[in-house]
């Protein structure tokens, strides 16, 4: 086969292709390690959290659209010994090029906006409820009791896009050390119960009875899930707690164990079916057990 030598304007485009191949390539996987950096330099669990819920998926879409456009560019080169001048295989590569480079940006936008959560929910938890330290170096206790209590800041109630608080209570028992952090609920992706993707998030929030001194309001928080457009509405208690101190003052319920929410145990009989039973954690659960009769209960 003859060599052929291509005109100066494809050579110089060839070569302007690999070389920003080069750098996409390079700029993707940069975008990934100052990501990683950035988080690995983050110390405090709240703000891990918090940087990971808004920032990672972000990144990482970056990530693939830096190596989309790399394919892109890389396509250009496709059959580059065999042209000699700009002609009908030129454009149509370009065509090939764009709709490759294309592929490969959006396979990366679809695996981060509907699989991708799922692993970024786990490492949230993990952020979340991962026991904290006190002052003295105690490890701290998650209050269990207002879980599912949401917080406005004052004057919020009053505003029209209202997006309530979900507060983590940590106590350390001997010094009293209260330690509260904030979390803004309806940035957190959760799962939607109709696709099972980590696609939940809040769409819109609703006060129907506000917080007293007397006694906790009732908010109402809209989800839609952004995969398979599914809705569901959950009432929660808005807390009227606003200080540490009234948390300090009062008597604490703690959650035995950071990571179990409800231990679900179901008992099955040849005889008699199966019965369902719920617990709160896992001691209820084990002093069930050894007490156990299935004539009895
Ligand atoms: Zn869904």
């Amino acid at each position: 086969m003859e060599y052929i030598e291509p005109s100066p304007f494809l050579a110089a485009w060839h070569q302007a292709m690999i070389i920003g191949a080069i750098i996409m390539i390079a700029a993707g996987i940069l975008i990934y390690l100052v990501y990683n950096l950035r988080l690995s330099s983050i110390k405090s669990l709240h703000a891990r959290y918090d940087f990971i819920n808004t920032k990672e998926i972000e990144n990482y879409k970056l990530v693939f659209y830096c190596f989309g456009i790399a394919a892109a560019l890389i396509i250009n080169r496709y059959g580059m010994d065999k042209l000699k001048d700009v002609e009908v295989w030129f454009f149509a590569r370009l065509i090939i090029a764009i709709a490759g480079g294309t592929l490969v940006g959006y396979v990366g936008y679809l695996v981060l906006e509907y699989y991708y959560p799922s692993v970024v929910h786990k490492k949230l938890l993990k952020c979340r409820y991962t026991p904290r330290v006190a002052s003295n170096g105690a490890k701290m206790r998650l209050l269990s009791e207002e879980e599912e209590d949401v917080h406005l800041d004052l004057g919020m109630q009053a505003e029209e896009n209202i997006f309530s608080i979900d507060y983590d209570v940590w106590i350390e028992e001997k010094s009293g050390e209260v330690k509260i952090e904030k979390y803004a609920g309806h940035l957190q992706a959760l799962q939607c119960n109709s696709c099972g993707f980590y696609t939940m998030k809040v769409l819109r929030e609703e006060v129907t009875k506000p917080a007293t001194p007397e006694g906790p309001g009732e908010l109402v928080k809209y989800y839609q899930c952004s995969y398979c457009k599914s809705n569901r509405a959950t009432a929660y208690n808005i807390s009227n707690k606003q200080s540490a101190d009234d948390y300090r003052h009062q008597k604490y319920k703690f959650k035995s164990n950071n990571d179990v929410d409800s231990v679900k145990i179901e008992v099955h009989s040849t005889i008699k079916g199966k019965k369902h039973y719920e617990f709160q954690n896992v001691e209820e659960a084990q002093r069930f057990l050894s007490e156990f009769d299935f004539d009895k209960s």
